[in-house]
């Protein structure tokens, strides 16, 4: 069974827990830095991903979108400049899909992107009016919600596996007219759902305990992994965040690009679009 591999390519000061901590002036890039190294990783294991890709990213480093591309991998939407849904109004949403396609049409022309992820996957309820503007723009999937309620997001009772999610709530099912979501996986274990797509619980989990977490799940369907290219980055900037905060960005960085490269040994993986045949 193959199964769906992505990177959310943005930089180290993207996300949302960050930006109270970190001036404009202190927002150096080191993306590139950052990818490189699973750019090479991918190639010697002959492996083709999904890159969900921030518009600023794309804008400041055309030439690595190109790269990206001509590696075989597929170039999906990550917003233009990273916010959370939650705070945006549609027209300003309108407004960060016009941009991120003008700035991957200056590495891509003509590309059109057929997948999106929410930033901070901030996809649920809140947000549901995403879905019809990613219907109408012609988007093909969505890979945005957690079906596990965690202190940072996610849907609790949303269902597990690939479904048509409802344009008026992300977390229930609408076989008709609902659009075409890839949760996050999440494997269950009687009444307990574990978060096991990436992020903290990807580098928190010794591997083996992970590894055979997304066995019981591949038994049933394929799943979809997500990694930022900065958790994986030793020189990653460790700001003095709170505690939490602190743990869930920084935890075992070291390791996870070497486990990454054990979850490339141990399953197959493709880029969403193709596990998902859009
Ligand atoms: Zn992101």
């Amino acid at each position: 069974m193959l199964h769906a591999l992505s990177f959310d390519l943005e930089e180290w000061y993207h996300g949302d827990l960050l930006a109270p901590y970190v001036a404009a002036a202190e927002r150096r890039s080191q993306v590139r830095d950052a990818v490189r190294p699973i750019i090479e990783l991918l190639r010697r294991a002959g492996v083709r991903a999904t890159f969900f890709a921030v518009g600023e990213v794309a804008r400041d480093h055309p030439d690595l979108i190109a790269e990206l591309a001509a590696d075989g991998h597929e170039i999906a939407c990550h917003t233009m400049t990273h916010p959370n849904l939650w705070r945006l109004t549609p027209a300003e949403f309108a407004d960060e899909l016009e941009r991120y396609r003008a700035a991957v049409d200056g590495a891509l022309p003509g590309a059109q992107a057929l997948g999106f992820r929410a930033p901070m996957f901030s996809l649920d309820k809140r947000s549901h009016w995403v879905l019809g503007m990613l219907r109408d723009g012609g988007f093909r999937y969505d890979s945005s919600v957690v079906p596990v309620r965690t202190p940072w997001y996610g849907v609790a009772g949303a269902p597990l596996g690939i479904y048509r999610a409802s344009l008026d709530d992300p977390g229930r099912t609408d076989a008709d007219g609902g659009f075409l979501e890839f949760p996050l996986t999440a494997c269950s274990i009687g009444p307990v759902r574990i978060p096991t797509a990436g992020g903290v619980y990807f580098r928190l989990i010794p591997y083996p305990v992970f590894r055979s977490l997304l066995r019981r799940v591949a038994r049933r369907r394929p799943f979809v992994i997500y990694v930022h290219p900065w958790e994986t980055y030793a020189a990653t900037p460790r700001l003095p965040l709170p505690l939490i905060e602190r743990f869930g960005l920084y935890t075992n960085i070291r390791h996870a690009r070497r486990r990454l490269e054990r979850l490339l040994q141990d399953f197959s993986f493709a880029p969403v679009r193709e596990v998902l045949d859009v």
